[in-house]
């Protein structure tokens, strides 16, 4: 049985490291770029910092503003035209996950003809992607910088599917990532221990992502809330950027399973956070899986720095961990499903959807109709 392990892109990290951005474009044969982010991204200032480091540079670019949360594939489609009109012959992605997969799938359509919809309906497929791709992360959540996949919703479809592309470049500065509020602090900082502790106990799981997990959860447990608390602290931004990217390395082959699929039925019903929707279902994702993982339950829980006896049965390890993680959400402030407002007969009908999500079958206990209600249920009732 082997197992396997890659790092997409080189990957720069450090305070300050935007200014590297134009001579790296330049060093990948740039001349001109498009700039994907949304306006959130180009209002907080972040886009005139990569503005100034292209014009040092002397490379051009052209600025699509239009991405959307959890972007749709009409983002995808706007951006390629752009780019296509303007002669653009590299991409960066700059801003959060949404930004940054926007950014992965257009690189498709740079040598691909549109629209992107084709590539992405259906089981995931790669596409070998030619054009020179930087990724800029502006929040410390999605780790997607390090991973190949692009998550691109299909709205009137009601999913959100998947493509695989080459990633050129991971530029991580985590100075950028000052000015993210507190909330958006908070989920997308959970979104990335969700990476990690999925991504530790999918089938797929390997040694090289095992290391990157545990010392993903070791840092955002320490590090989580003094961002929340002090958001221009640079050593907790600093520490929650590379927890970050660490918990994109780890789900890059092993990808992650059941809270996903239960966060992506939120995402497309409810329209919240993904991060927010992927730390709702993680504590119950974590329980259902313990008695089949407790080794690894138990690396999770020491990593979390949770007192064990060692003696723990499966079960009690899921728990430990499980209210662990909620006590965390408590402490950054994440909302419940009941405190904004949703019916819980509402959240236990998404039900088929986790069951039809190919995530659900990367983890390592079954998830059928009736087990994912009760997970749904234990989602809303165990954190209110
Ligand atoms: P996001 O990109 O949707 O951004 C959320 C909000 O944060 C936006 O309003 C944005 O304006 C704001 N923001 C971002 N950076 C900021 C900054 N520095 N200052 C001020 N505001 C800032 O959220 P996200 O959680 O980063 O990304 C979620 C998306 O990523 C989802 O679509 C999810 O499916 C996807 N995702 C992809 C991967 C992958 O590996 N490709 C992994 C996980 C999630």
């Amino acid at each position: 049985m082997f197992t396997e392990f890659s790092v997409p892109a080189p990957i720069v990290f450090g305070c300050g490291a935007i200014s590297v951005l134009g001579e790296r474009a330049k060093g990948l044969g740039c001349k001109k770029v498009l700039l994907i982010c949304e306006k959130g991204i180009e209002d907080a200032g972040i886009v005139e910092k990569a503005k100034k480091s292209l014009d040092e540079a002397g490379v051009g670019y052209v600025v699509y503003n239009g991405v959307l949360a959890d972007p749709p594939d009409s983002c995808v489609d706007e951006a390629a035209a752009l780019a296509k009109e303007q002669n653009a012959d590299g991409i960066v992605g700059i801003g959060g996950g949404s930004s940054l997969d926007t950014a992965k799938a257009t690189s498709i359509l740079f040598t691909n003809p549109g629209p992107v919809r084709q590539y992405i309906q259906g089981p995931p497929i790669f596409v070998d992607t030619k054009a020179p791709l930087i990724l800029v992360p502006t929040t410390a959540g999605t780790g997607s910088e390090s991973t190949t996949v692009a998550v691109i919703s299909l709205p009137d479809l009601n999913v959100k599917w998947s493509v695989f592309v080459n990633v050129s470049l991971a530029l991580i500065d985590p100075e950028l990532m000052f000015s993210v509020p507190k909330s958006i602090t908070a989920t997308t900082g959970m979104d990335a221990f969700a990476h990690a502790a999925e991504g530790m106990t999918t089938i797929l799981a390997n040694p090289h992502s095992d290391l990157f997990a545990a010392a993903a959860i070791e840092k955002i447990t320490k590090y989580l809330p003094v961002c929340c608390d002090e958001p221009d602290n640079a050593e907790a931004r600093s520490a929650m950027a590379l927890a970050a990217n660490w918990g994109g390395l780890c789900i890059n082959n092993p990808i992650v399973h059941v809270g996903h699929a239960i966060a992506d039925a939120l995402s497309c019903n409810f329209h919240t956070a993904h991060g927010q929707n992927c730390a709702l279902a993680l504590p119950a994702a974590m329980a259902v899986i313990a008695p089949a993982v407790p080794e690894r339950i138990s690396v999770i829980a020491k990593a979390m720095g949770l007192p064990l006896t060692g003696k723990e049965t499966g079960e009690e390890l899921g728990k430990i961990v499980a209210d662990g993680i909620r006590e965390l959400m408590r402490k950054v402030g994440i909302k419940s499903l009941k405190e904004m407002g949703f019916e819980r007969e509402k959240v236990l009908s998404f039900a088929p959807e986790v069951t039809a999500n190919h995530l659900s079958t990367l983890g390592p206990v079954k998830i059928d109709e009736a087990t994912a209600t009760k997970l749904l249920a234990e989602v809303y009732d165990d954190y209110q």
